[in-house]
């Protein structure tokens, strides 16, 4: 596969870290202090809820990645998430957001907002411009979206939607976790704010929790002021320096996850047992196509459904011995979920994913072990 994220490695590998500012030290040191003492002079730092310089270079390199002007570290995904959307919500806010969105954000909004102040919202499928449009009404002015929605891996027509959002002037929030600033920059696309959660592949190693949003230098201003300043979800200098790590690793990573993905994918996607394979960096995804125009590379998360029905599912998901269990990804394991096992669907939420339905994040191990363990538990199941 072409690469085409050119430059970014340099990014990763050197961009502001300075040693010439820390005694040589070739790694930026964890300033793990609560305040900067003013008694002989000025250093541009004066308590860590508000800045460090820890923090602030990842804050700063996930920017210059993500082709933003600045961004702010959180202590979590939600936190970020959160913050983006009080950002901008008012009293009389209507907020559209795409369906099958991660379940914390969709109960912020859809539950949490209204219940306390009355905010409504609507949701579209994010394969469907057209539904998008249908929902929109005139007090719409956030519109929340994911570059790829786990589980269901419809992929919303960012371009579209951000040119009829800034024709209303409503503000759109983009949640790029799924594809990373490797694979997709949608600040490019006319998103106003990027969100990732750094638990997932920018943390890579199934350690830390952490959040992230990058947008232009007027809103990070506000935000750092505000949001991230008043409710206090800002990050600890250590747990910023691990983000900090993983980022070198970032492009290197993502290669691998995308590489292991592609030929687990194809392997099950020619498989007799298995009906479906839902991946978009497969021909067989209904928007392939759009997916090669925005992304540059894909992660390997995706579902696929083995055949004979739920109970068959069932059966094979508990004959596969090699995968971690668990609802996160992103992290150097193979990991696999089954959001098509849940009752009546994702909890009784409006959802679109298919009964059966088994999630996998390919992890960074020998691909020929993980099939290896998928062959002796098809094996099982359908003998
Ligand atoms: C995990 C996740 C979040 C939440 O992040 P936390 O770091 O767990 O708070 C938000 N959005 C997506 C798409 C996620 O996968």
């Amino acid at each position: 596969m072409k690469k085409k994220y050119e430059g970014i490695e340099d990014i990763e590998m050197h961009y502001l870290d300075e040693p010439e500012k820390h005694l040589g030290s070739l790694s930026v040191p964890i300033y793990q202090t609560s305040l900067f003492s003013r008694k002989n002079g000025e250093y541009g730092y004066r308590y860590t809820r508000i800045s460090n310089p820890t923090i602030e270079v990842p804050e700063k390199k996930i920017a210059k990645m993500e082709k933003g002007d600045d961004a702010l570290l959180f202590s979590s995904g939600m936190a970020a998430i959160t913050s983006a959307i009080m950002h901008y919500v008012k009293s009389q806010s209507h907020i559209v957001y795409v369906k099958d969105v991660y379940l914390s954000t969709e109960i912020y909004i859809s539950k949490y907002l209204n219940e306390k102040f009355g905010v409504e919202s609507s949701f579209f499928n994010g394969s469907n411009y057209e539904e998008f449009e249908s929902v929109l009404q005139d007090n719409t002015d956030i519109i929340y979206l994911e570059t790829c929605v786990s589980n269901v891996f419809t992929i919303p027509h960012i371009e579209k939607i951000c040119i009829e959002a800034k024709k209303r002037g409503a503000k759109v929030i983009v949640d790029n976790t799924y594809a990373t600033p490797i694979f997709c920059n949608p600040l490019e696309l006319g998103a106003d704010i990027v969100i990732h959660s750094c638990s997932k592949y920018i943390g890579g190693h199934s350690d830390i929790i952490g959040g992230v949003l990058i947008s232009d230098v007027k809103t990070i201003e506000s935000i750092k002021h505000n949001e991230r300043s008043m409710l206090g979800a800002c990050i600890d200098p250590h747990q910023a320096w691990l983000i900090l790590r993983s980022l070198r690793t970032l492009h290197i990573r993502m290669e691998k996850h995308m590489e292991n993905g592609f030929v687990l994918a194809n392997y099950l996607s020619n498989h007799p047992h298995v009906d479906e394979v839902n991946y978009p960096a497969l021909e067989s995804h209904p928007q392939h196509d759009y997916a090669e125009q925005i992304f540059k590379g894909y992660p390997g998360l995706f579902c696929f459904i083995p055949s004979g029905g739920i109970k068959k599912a069932k059966e094979f998901y508990n004959q596969l011995e090699y995968p971690e269990r668990g609802p996160s990804w992103g992290g150097f394991e193979t990991l696999t979920n089954t959001p098509g096992f849940w009752e009546g669907i994702g909890n009784g939420r409006n959802s679109d994913i298919k009964q059966g339905s088994i999630r996998i994040s390919v992890g960074l191990e020998d691909v020929n072990t993980i099939i290896d363990d998928f062959k002796q538990a098809f094996n099982e199941t359908y003998k």
